[in-house]
């Protein structure tokens, strides 16, 4: 087998195969990109080609306007095959958010999968994650520290109902990132039985409707701003991390201020933002997580990206396998 760094490689605009002539999830405008999900550190503007799900394509054009999605947006339907010259491209849902797939590249024997962002936890707003048996595995490492261990997610919703119970009389402010996160907290809420109106920060009435409009059923939503400060006691305002400390959260009276993230696992993170109540909920994998995706893949080659890459490369090599990190430009932390 030819070595994979010989036709799939990173190059200054992102991951870049050569044979196919297209990037994954470029930084930068391109011919061709195949883009995983609607994150912006993955989705961006200004592309001419965009291979990627439809409900990945819809993002985009809510987020970056109608040409968004690329000049001749190309719509690939999970499992559904493209050739491209040698190479077979597939997508596999990534557990990560409405929509997000792994890219499966098939090219003179080899398999190649590149995971993008992905959980394969249970989350009733996406596909759930599938495992794709491949020779080279390009990971995503945003919690790649064996200190990252989430928690099942119906015990951190139990916290903030049993919070609701205790404090009837505030409000409590759910901080959570407005695409993906919001709504998997809206519909996990329904199934522990909250039929109550939820309400939003402005951000994210829109991803709201669209993820309605794709066929998940969120309950009552109603805009925060159109309804009085007295009548949000004892219910749940969903807002963008950012909003916490902002002068938007001072309409709120009294809140307890809860965060729905990955990140909460980490105490002085929750402090800094003044968090009362952190909910340890994640849209990526864990460390364990990561560990058994390395095993089950069967995977001989791991490359790491997007995140702590040093540590997972260690447990990779230390495990037979030939790993690596990859440099890739324009990354940051995303608001998980
Ligand atoms: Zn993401």
């Amino acid at each position: 087998m030819q070595a994979f760094e010989s036709w799939l490689y990173p190059v200054p605009e992102g991951l870049y195969c050569k044979p196919g002539r297209f990037f994954i999830d470029p930084s930068r405008p391109v011919d061709r990109a195949i883009v995983t999900h609607g994150h912006s550190d993955h989705a961006r503007p200004g592309h001419d080609q965009v291979m990627a799900t439809p409900e990945t394509l819809a993002v985009m054009r809510l987020r970056m306007g109608a040409s968004g999605a690329g000049r001749s947006p190309y719509p690939l339907q999970l499992g559904e095959p493209l050739t491209i010259g040698d190479v077979r491209v597939t997508l596999h849902p990534a557990g990560h958010i409405l929509g997000s797939a792994q890219v499966l590249i098939e090219y003179k024997g080899a398999r190649a999968v590149v995971t993008g962002d992905y959980k394969r936890r249970r989350d009733p707003t996406a596909a759930p994650f599938e495992l794709v048996r491949c020779d080279l595995l390009v990971t995503e490492a945003t919690f790649a520290l064996p200190v990252f261990r989430h928690e099942p997610d119906n015990r951190e919703i139990g916290r903030l109902l049993a919070s609701l119970a205790a404090f009837p009389e505030r409000a409590h402010l759910l901080g959570a990132y407005s695409l993906g996160k919001a709504q998997r907290l809206i519909v996990l809420l329904r199934e522990a039985g909250w039929d109550r109106t939820i309400y939003l920060h402005g951000a994210m009435v829109g991803i709201c409707e669209l993820y309605r409009d794709l066929g998940i059923e969120l309950g009552p939503l109603e805009p925060v701003a159109e309804t009085t400060r007295e009548s949000l006691a004892g219910e749940i305002v969903l807002a963008p991390p950012s909003a916490l400390a902002d002068r938007w959260s001072r309409r709120i009276p009294d809140p307890v201020t809860a965060f729905a993230s990955g990140w909460m696992r980490v105490k002085a993170r929750a402090r800094q933002r003044g968090v009362e109540l952190p909910l340890v909920i994640s849209d990526h994998v864990d460390w364990p997580e990561l560990i058994s995706t390395i095993e089950d893949t069967g995977a001989e080659e791991i490359w790491v990206t997007h995140g702590r890459e040093e540590a997972l490369v260690r447990a990779a090599t230390l495990m037979g396998r030939r790993a690596r990190a990859l440099a890739l430009l324009g990354r940051e932390d995303e608001t998980e």
